[in-house]
């Protein structure tokens, strides 16, 4: 189960700009619920940054009326479609906070859509990153060598 947890909209966090947003945001969060329960379209946000618009038939996108990043997409199927298409809540990967990228849940387990994929990242993901310079921060002078017999740093 996947948990979110919200940025209250007050005088404090209205004012802030991205860099404070990032280290003061804690002490302004809702407590982790279901993200199933958060990302159902309903008018109760108006005290959050979440916000959400129809984009088609079911189908709902969801961003930070703070700086607009998109969050999150939602999709429910009818119930004849439902063994098929199970309602769908997808997150955004971006704005998921690394200390929970970094964890178990959510390692990939398949890939979707892959016929419509962009050739050069599916190689990425299939073949790994080949020849391609790999650097250890944003220092791009700096290289790691990489030990291809092992595929470790
Ligand atoms: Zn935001």
């Amino acid at each position: 189960m996947v948990s979110v947890s919200l940025i209250q909209a007050s005088p404090a966090t209205l004012g802030q700009n991205t860099t404070e947003h990032k280290d003061q945001s804690d002490e302004h969060r809702t407590s982790f619920v279901p993200a199933s329960d958060v990302f159902t379209p309903k008018s109760t946000y108006e005290d959050h940054f979440l916000k959400w618009y129809e984009s088609s038939h079911e189908r709902w996108r969801w961003f930070c009326s703070r700086c607009g990043t998109n969050l999150a997409y939602t999709a429910v199927y009818p119930a004849e479609f439902s063994s098929k298409f199970p309602n769908m809540l997808d997150i955004t990967l971006g704005s998921v906070e690394r200390r929970y990228l970094e964890t178990e849940a959510l390692v990939p387990e398949r890939h979707l859509w892959w016929d419509y994929g962009i050739d050069w990242i599916r190689d990425l993901a299939t073949k790994g990153h080949g020849d391609l310079p790999i650097h250890p921060n944003y220092h791009i002078a700096e290289t790691v060598n990489l030990d291809k017999s092992t595929s470790k740093l």
